[in-house]
């Protein structure tokens, strides 16, 4: 996915902490065949090429599910089919200029989630009933690979864990005799976390500036540009992909429907900054877990 992981646990010696961080790695690399737009080999090309029923992994299943579900409930501001418009502005990006209207056009024209169906979890079939679709997964993949992490570690005991994956943050159990792995989140404010996820979008790392605006890697897919307002969202979730799906989406969603759209997802929290004066929403549960520093 082109992002580190890095992964800080306790096990109970050298060898075993060893083991679980290459099963950790491991793990990683089997969701990235699953789920990378990057990789020609990959599943995920190979269910884009399918014509007919496509029996799917766990893995591909599992995120076309979760994703199509963040999707339903943020009201397409997440989208897994947002892959053309993604690649449009990625070429743009190196190229260093504002794609052609008209090549935005076609590519919005392209993203239909309406268009994939899914058999359920049993048979785990995907059926495409239009060719032209392109899939990624980039707002939620990192998130998949670390709630599979945690797992892997779980199984093998080990329940005091920190994990961070290009912005996001899973953790376990806190260090024995502290109540909560602490994290920083700038601005003179931290929070700690216990068994749960953060995930922070609108990082200053992935943007473009073309003609004097500054474009992010996240694409309203209701009109196929990406943001532009410099919008910042936090989530706080029980489970990495959903916060890790939810941020990218409440950055499209902003402040307005905020908090019509948080109330689908019970148990999760958040916050988002908008615009030059970082103008803040944020719910109940989110304000009160911050503490100041300063
Ligand atoms: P951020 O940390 O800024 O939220 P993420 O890495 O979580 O970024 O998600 C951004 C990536 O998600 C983009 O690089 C792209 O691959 C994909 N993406 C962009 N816009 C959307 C969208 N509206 N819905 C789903 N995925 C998106
Ligand atoms: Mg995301």
């Amino acid at each position: 996915m082109g992002v580190k992981l890095r992964l800080r646990l306790l096990a109970s010696d050298e060898d075993s902490a060893w083991d679980a961080a290459r099963a950790v790695f491991a793990r990683a690399d089997e969701i990235d065949f699953a789920l990378s737009d990057y990789r020609v080999d990959g599943e995920l090309k190979a269910l884009e090429r399918s014509s007919g029923p496509f029996r799917a992994s766990a893995d591909l299943y599992g995120a076309l599910e979760l994703s199509l579900d963040v999707a339903a409930k943020t009201e397409g501001a997440f989208d897994p089919t947002v892959g053309p418009i993604v690649k449009l502005w990625r070429d743009a990006r190196r190229d260093g200029r504002r794609p052609d209207p008209g090549e935005i056009a076609k590519a919005r024209s392209r993203i239909d989630r309406t268009a994939v169906r899914l058999s359920g979890p049993d048979e785990r079939t995907v059926h495409l009933a239009r060719a032209d679709l392109s899939f990624d997964f980039g707002g939620i993949g990192k998130g998949i690979a670390l709630d599979a992490a945690a797992q892997i570690l779980r199984s093998r005991g080990i329940d005091v864990f920190l994990l961070e994956f290009g912005g996001e943050i899973l953790v376990g159990d806190p260090p024995s005799g502290k109540d909560g792995w602490v994290v920083d989140l700038g601005d003179g404010e931290k929070t700690r976390l216990s068994n749960e996820a953060l995930s922070t979008s609108g990082d200053a790392e992935q943007f473009v500036v073309l003609d004097g605006v500054r474009y992010s890697h996240v694409i309203d897919p209701r009109n196929g540009e990406p943001l532009s307002d410099g919008v910042r969202a936090i989530v706080r979730a029980r489970s990495s992909a959903e916060a890790d799906a939810l941020s990218t989406a409440l950055s499209v969603i902003g402040a307005e429907r905020f908090f019509d759209v948080l109330a689908r997802f019970p148990g999760v929290s958040a916050r988002i900054e908008t615009g030059s004066e970082r103008h803040r929403v944020e719910s109940v549960g989110f304000l009160s877990a911050i503490q100041r520093t300063e």
